[in-house]
């Protein structure tokens, strides 16, 4: 992952990829992959960082989607299981069975609940986690200790899938470009280059130099989520709005709210969504909300009601009600859904699965779907794709192809577990030197080796891409993120070889974006 010697594959204007796909996310970097695991050249182009977007702003869940089988959309639940098991097998490095508990209230909840997530687990069939089990008042509250015991009837346990969605994206980035893939960050598509009408390539433009380039490619696929209606806009200026963003918040909270590895499952709040509780390294994740909002941003900001409404959940169902001062860090995403036809839709009544769709030009458009399925999104995007150019067709291989890192069995105790087989290398770089094994806060295991050997291997470019993506720090806590800044712009800007200057900017930029992850 060298961006430089990756950029010179740019320099021959004559070259014509396979496919060029716009947008770093989950779902453009699983179509990078599947064409080039597939044989085909492809290109990839990121405006800002890998998963900068939604893909860093999820639950952690992989998941078949609990709330979509209430819904009876019963093939998108019984797709994301199976893929959540694929997943599973493909990333056991990343992706862990996640135990949940649903405290029921009601007489009538436990059995009802338990019925639905038999149900469940005999959709996923031999991709099963494990089953789910009705159990006893006492047996929930020693499960969750933090949780209200007044009133509860029962409980039910379920699995289900978790991971760190940041970290899988940057592994689908080294197995893509393993596989041969050309795959860049900070490369904004500023236009779509036509012959005949006909969508021939992008004009992109690199965002730390300004140098422009123009790509030529057979296939263009527009996988920029909650941003896909600006590339249909460049196709076709004045055309109708393809996307619905939907906000989706998360507070982050200490461990002792739950005091447990399980999570929790609120299936039903006061404005009928779900609310997860669920560990998340070391901390425990809590929402989230569904706002339809009216522009796409790349850095969304909680609303204040979005804040309090989990607050106030989460309150109702824990011992110890979460204040403003409790939460570690805030952050938001958007969901891109696919717009309705029909205006007046609920956005938690637009269907989650995803929709490909073709313009005249050729440019074709991938959105909406979940982290969950990338993998079979991607998949159907190049089948797709391949009905309309004239290539040579090749079968998808993603179904069991390895994603780089894999570790069978790995020691989720570890605090490099996430890096899987990478971890060996930064083990060497800690133990290099006594400055590498320097830790960056007293309270978090983060050294400044790991910082460095993520610098020269996962291709982040500012101080940002490493506390919020790398790491996770910022998405963890948030002020501690601000205490390590000035340690990492060091290292990050001696590997960079830039100056003082540089460094302020960095620190400046990094400190205004993570202001808005702490509640005052
Ligand atoms: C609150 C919330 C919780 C969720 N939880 C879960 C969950 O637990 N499990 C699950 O399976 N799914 C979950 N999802 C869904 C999942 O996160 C999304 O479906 C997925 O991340 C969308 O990925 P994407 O690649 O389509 O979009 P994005 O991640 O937004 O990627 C699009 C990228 O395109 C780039 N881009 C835009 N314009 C250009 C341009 N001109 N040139 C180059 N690049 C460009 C953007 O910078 C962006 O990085 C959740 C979503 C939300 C909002």
């Amino acid at each position: 992952m060298k961006r430089e010697s990756i950029i010179s594959q740019l320099q021959d204007e004559d070259k014509v990829f396979d496919f060029l796909v716009i947008g770093g996310g989950a779902t453009g970097l699983g179509v990078a992959l599947d064409a080039a695991t597939r044989g085909y050249s492809v290109a990839l182009f990121e405006r800002s960082d890998f998963t900068k977007g939604t893909s860093s702003r999820s639950t952690k869940l992989v998941h078949g989607g609990v709330r979509y089988l209430a819904q009876g959309d019963v093939g998108l639940v019984r797709e994301a299981l199976r893929e959540r098991g694929l997943l599973r097998h493909n990333a056991p490095h990343l992706v862990k069975d996640q135990l949940f508990l649903i405290p029921c209230y009601r007489w009538w909840e436990g059995p009802f609940y338990t019925i639905g997530l038999v149900l469940y687990d005999l959709m996923a069939r031999k991709l099963s986690l494990g089953r789910s089990v009705c159990i006893g008042p006492k047996r929930a509250s020693r499960t969750i200790p933090t949780l209200r015991r007044q009133g509860m009837k029962a409980g039910v346990l379920y699995h289900d899938g978790q991971f760190d969605d940041s970290r899988l994206a940057i592994n689908l980035v080294h197995t893509a470009i393993e596989a041969g893939a050309c795959i860049l960050n900070y490369m904004n598509v500023t236009a779509l280059l036509k012959e005949d009408g006909c969508v021939c390539g992008v004009q992109v433009q690199d965002e730390e130099n300004g140098r422009e380039y123009r790509v030529h490619s057979r296939a263009v696929i527009n996988a920029t989520g909650v941003f896909a209606d600006e590339i249909l806009q460049m196709d076709k200026p004045g055309k109708r709005p393809a996307v619905r963003p939907s906000q989706g918040v998360h507070l982050v909270l200490d461990a002792s709210f739950l005091e447990s590895d399980c999570a929790v499952m609120i299936p039903k709040t006061s404005d009928g969504r779900v609310l997860f509780a669920v560990p998340w390294h070391n901390k425990v994740v809590v929402g989230t909300t569904d706002t339809v909002m009216e522009h796409a941003e790349i850095e969304p900001i909680a609303l204040e009601k979005e804040i309090q409404f989990i607050l106030d959940t989460a309150g109702n169902y824990l011992t110890r009600t979460p204040k403003r001062s409790d939460v570690l860090s805030v952050f938001a995403g958007l969901r891109p859904l696919a717009a309705p036809r029909s205006e007046g839709k609920k956005t938690k009544e637009i269907s989650r699965s995803h929709k490909l769709f073709r313009e005249k030009s050729g440019l074709i458009t991938i959105i909406g779907g979940k982290w969950t399925t990338y993998r079979k999104m991607a998949q159907d995007t190049l089948d797709y794709a391949l009905r309309y150019i004239h290539l040579p067709t090749y079968d998808c291989v993603t179904e069991n192809y390895q994603i780089h890192g894999t570790r069978p069995n790995p020691d989720f105790s570890d605090p490099l577990y996430v890096y899987g087989t990478d971890a060996d290398d930064i083990r060497v770089l800690i133990n290099s030197s006594p400055e590498m094994k320097e830790r960056l806060h007293p309270d978090y295991a983060y050294t400044k080796g790991e910082v460095l050997w993520l610098i020269r291997n996962e291709m982040p470019r500012t101080l940002e891409d490493i506390l919020a993506r790398r790491l996770r720090i910022l998405f963890l806590d948030a002020r501690a993120a601000m205490q390590v800044a000035p340690v990492v712009v060091g290292l990050l800007a001696r590997e960079r070889k830039k100056d003082e200057k540089w460094q302020a900017a960095q620190l400046e930029d990094f400190n205004s974006v993570a202001s808005h992850y702490i509640l005052n």
